[in-house]
């Protein structure tokens, strides 16, 4: 096929007129040689500006521009001259020019080989605008996610992170700027792993884990005391499109302080507070755990009980401020003999018991003596006057015929009630006593 240059100039305007896009043709001497309708209704050219009987030079155009304001404030006629200077050195280019209506054109200019030029604009208002859109929820999004009370990480299919939070790098102590868009995972978790946040151990051993509990997509949760002592948890939740995981989401929090609240609560609700001992509840609770370790494992138990002899007179003569000093002094002073692995509780008032694993018997015996003899020997003192004091002790072993938590400490009873009945201060065993309790 060959064309003539009127037979190309056709070919041209056929596809500008078809173009979303406004098209103009400029020859060597900018004069206008063609253009389309798109760029008439783009800039709002009025028809006889571009007749094509009688084609405008662009200084004719820019004039116009210049002055409805197209260039913005200033002279006309040096904004005109500007436009046409410019234009004449033929200098491909690309610019936005916002319109006094708002309106945004992107302006791309190319030369051509023997002179003049074609110019594009396109109106890039709406994109602009899309893209503003997109900003700004990104940045509202970042916002939320950055006030959010715990950490976060969004975790896409191909295992690279897609969204985090400022939390998360605090608590993962991750230099600013480490986390960038579509980072592999592995490498979070790497940088993780040599921050000491999953403790000791080789570093590729605790990516690998941690990978793999993220790459099932499966909810989880993970708790870690970091070397610093505090605690995190972390919970992995998958992200579900109609029904398929294509991602996860983490969360991760601080959980020290709700940790140690948790003990705190934990611990007033278990111990006496006078003395500091176990209260009742997790006394006969711990002593039950330890009768069934003792049936499961054959091994002997015993449990003493023990309460203050003539207590009341204590309180009478001394206040009870000074009775408590006693109940103090008294079971630290027991406590204190006995073994770590020993329990030793507070069962009412002047009451206590404890409970010995694994010694047999005599030694039971043996152990309640000790107590008898360093609890006598005590001289308590409190707002400068000195007491003392003495304890009678009853003694229960496990057995064929004892082997409840109720039996053993109906037995114990029973040996406390014969010792105070036979004078106080003093031991008495299962063996010395009747089987009944005191009541029966
Ligand atoms: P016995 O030798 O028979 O055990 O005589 P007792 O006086 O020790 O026994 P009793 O059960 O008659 O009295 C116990 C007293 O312990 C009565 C109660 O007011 C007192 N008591 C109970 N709990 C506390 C306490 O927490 N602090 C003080 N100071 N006194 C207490
Ligand atoms: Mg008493
Ligand atoms: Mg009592």
């Amino acid at each position: 096929m060959s064309l003539t240059e009127g037979g190309l100039l056709q070919v041209f305007q056929t596809i500008i007129d078809n173009l979303p896009s406004g098209v103009t043709l400029l020859d060597k001497d900018l004069r206008f040689v063609a253009w389309n309708s798109e760029i008439k209704q783009l800039l709002s050219f009025p028809d006889e500006l571009f007749n094509p009987d009688d084609p405008p030079e662009m200084a004719k155009v820019a004039r116009f521009n210049a002055r409805r304001g197209e260039y913005g404030p200033g002279d006309p006629e040096e904004q005109a001259r500007a436009v046409v200077e410019r234009a004449r050195m033929m200098m491909p280019h690309v610019f936005e020019r916002t319109r006094p209506d708002g309106t945004v054109l992107e302006i791309r200019g190319r030369p051509l080989p023997d002179g003049g030029f074609v110019s594009i604009y396109t109106d890039m208002t709406e994109r602009k605008r899309a893209e503003e859109e997109v900003r700004r929820t990104a940045s509202f999004l970042q916002a939320v996610l950055d006030n959010l009370p715990f950490g976060m990480m969004v975790v896409d299919k191909a295992i690279r992170c897609r969204y985090w939070n400022r939390q998360s790098e605090a608590l993962f102590e991750l230099p600013p700027g480490f986390v960038r868009q579509g980072i592999p995972m592995e490498e979070v978790l790497r940088q993780v792993a040599r921050n000491g946040i999953y403790g000791p151990g080789d570093i590729e051993d605790h990516v690998a884990r941690r990978l793999k509990s993220i790459g099932d997509f499966e909810a989880h949760t993970v708790e870690l005391t970091r070397p610093d002592g505090r605690s995190l948890r972390i919970m992995g939740a998958p992200v579900l499109i109609e029904g398929q995981a294509e991602g996860l989401v983490l969360l991760q929090e601080d959980i020290t302080e709700r940790r140690n609240h948790q003990a705190t609560l934990e611990r007033l609700a278990t111990t006496d507070h006078l003395t500091g001992l176990m209260n009742r509840r997790a006394f006969l609770d711990a002593t039950e755990r330890e009768i069934r370790r003792a049936h499961r494992y054959g091994q002997p138990l015993a449990l003493i009980m023990l309460d203050v002899d003539h207590f009341k007179r204590i309180n009478d003569s001394f206040g009870h401020p000074a009775g408590d000093e006693v109940l103090r002094r008294v079971t630290a002073a027991c406590r204190g003999m006995l073994r770590d692995e020993d329990l030793m509780g507070r069962l009412g008032g002047e009451e206590f018991a404890i409970t010995l694993v694994q010694p047999p018997l005599p030694k039971a015996a043996a152990v309640a003596e000790r107590l008898r003899k360093a609890v006598s020997e005590l001289v308590i003192e409190h707002a400068g006057r000195q007491m003392t004091v003495t304890i009678s002790l009853g003694i229960a072993e496990i057995n064929d015929s004892i082997n409840s938590l109720d039996q053993l400490i109906s037995n114990a009873d029973a040996c406390l009630y014969t010792a105070k009945r036979e004078g106080r201060n003093r031991v008495c065993a299962a063996d010395d006593a009747p089987m009944q309790s005191p009541s029966t």
